[in-house]
């Protein structure tokens, strides 16, 4: 605290929110517009989602289990990774560099889900640290969530060469393993970042347009879906609707942790 200038540390707070703001969005200013009248300011359709109490799938039967192979059996996001990490069930398995298990707090109540590893991700083991990393983490703080304080991993754990799309018989091998982080995890809502995300853990074929603004569920647990940071990289036109996205979620989040 600075005793000398009353007002100094919350002058230097707000100058470095403006300037994280500025490097995440650019020149123009957002602001989360509060309604005042009865007008929705967004579309219905949109936000209605994150501002409704929400149905949820109610327990239905027994689930089978995911595995009879040993890494079924971790109790821990630790012990699941050394039980899968030497894994080689399909090619990319004999290419990559590392094999990108996931990062973050194991009892996140937020779980990020990207695509896969890229060349950055391959050569360091950890997802997004690359540019899109780098966005991401800054998309976190918009919404006042530190890296550490979430999860963050992909529908495969290997990089695809020239990192292409992944492929239904890679995703076929890798995403037991995604269920049973989010098994153990059990976080609170997830966040698909990106349309092939969507698709492999949904199993939808809508438009990223379409899923957007809704919250869907996946084996009971609420999933909400926004741009891949790297599609921002490219369109900087996508960062005002995912800003409205990470918004809606952290409404949505936070609903469900006080519940
Ligand atoms: N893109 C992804 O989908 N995941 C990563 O880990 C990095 C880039």
């Amino acid at each position: 605290m600075n005793h000398d200038r009353p007002g100094a540390d919350l002058i230097a707070d707000i100058q470095n929110f403006l300037e994280a703001e500025r490097d995440l969005f650019g020149n123009t200013f957002l602001i989360e517009r509060r309604s005042t009248s009865k007008e929705p300011v967004v579309s219905p359709q949109k936000h209605i989602v994150a501002e409704q109490p929400l149905l949820f799938d109610l327990p239905g039967p027994a689930r089978p289990p995911l595995t009879t192979e040993a890494w079924g059996n971790a109790t821990t996001v630790d012990e699941l990774n050394a039980r899968i990490c030497d894994c080689v069930k399909c090619p990319l398995g004999h290419t990559r560099t590392k094999f990108v298990f996931g990062v973050g707090n194991p009892r996140a109540t937020l779980m990020l889900i990207g695509e896969a590893p890229g060349a950055d991700e391959d050569a360091q083991g950890e997802p997004f640290v690359g540019r899109a990393g780098q966005l991401l983490n800054k998309i976190l703080e918009a919404i006042n969530f530190k890296r550490e304080d979430v999860y963050i991993c992909n529908i495969l754990k290997c990089r695809p060469p020239g990192n292409r799309k992944p492929q239904s018989g890679e995703v076929d091998q890798c995403i037991p393993y995604l269920k049973k982080q989010i098994d153990l995890i059990k976080p609170r809502v997830i966040l698909c970042l990106g349309l092939t995300a969507a698709e492999n853990l949904l199993h939808t074929t809508q438009s990223l347009g379409t899923l957007r603004g809704q919250v869907l569920t996946f084996e009971g647990t609420p999933v909400m879906i926004t741009y891949h940071p790297a599609a921002l990289l490219r369109n900087p036109n996508w960062k005002r609707p995912t800003w409205e996205d990470v918004q809606a979620l952290r409404r949505l989040h936070d609903q469900l942790v006080a519940t």
